[in-house]
């Protein structure tokens, strides 16, 4: 990992200690986006698998294979320092 890189990660999303301060070398990077399904995607292919006599694999061969979940923005990365990857995170509060 380059400096650049390292310094836009260098604080614990979790408990917000500097990665020099909690105590291990080690930590962990997560990468998150936002998903959200595609409600009409999803009846179309619904509807087909239906008009295939309820056969969902086939529909899945046969369909357009259409996203049935876009995504919202882009990724997010932060950091979680080992302490706090061992302990509970909650992925909400540390990706605001
Ligand atoms: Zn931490």
């Amino acid at each position: 990992m380059k400096e650049d890189r390292l310094r836009s990660l260098a604080v614990c999303s979790a408990c917000k200690k500097k990665i020099g301060e909690t105590g291990s070398p080690m930590f962990y990077t997560v990468k998150i986006k936002n998903h959200i399904l595609d409600a009409q995607a999803i009846q179309r292919q619904q509807g087909l698998a239906m008009q295939m006599g309820g056969n969902g694999a086939l529909a899945t061969i046969l369909g357009p294979n259409e996203d049935l979940a876009v995504t919202v923005g882009e990724y997010k990365e932060f950091m979680v320092c080992i302490n706090c990857f061992r302990g509970q995170v909650n992925l909400a509060e540390s990706v605001e």
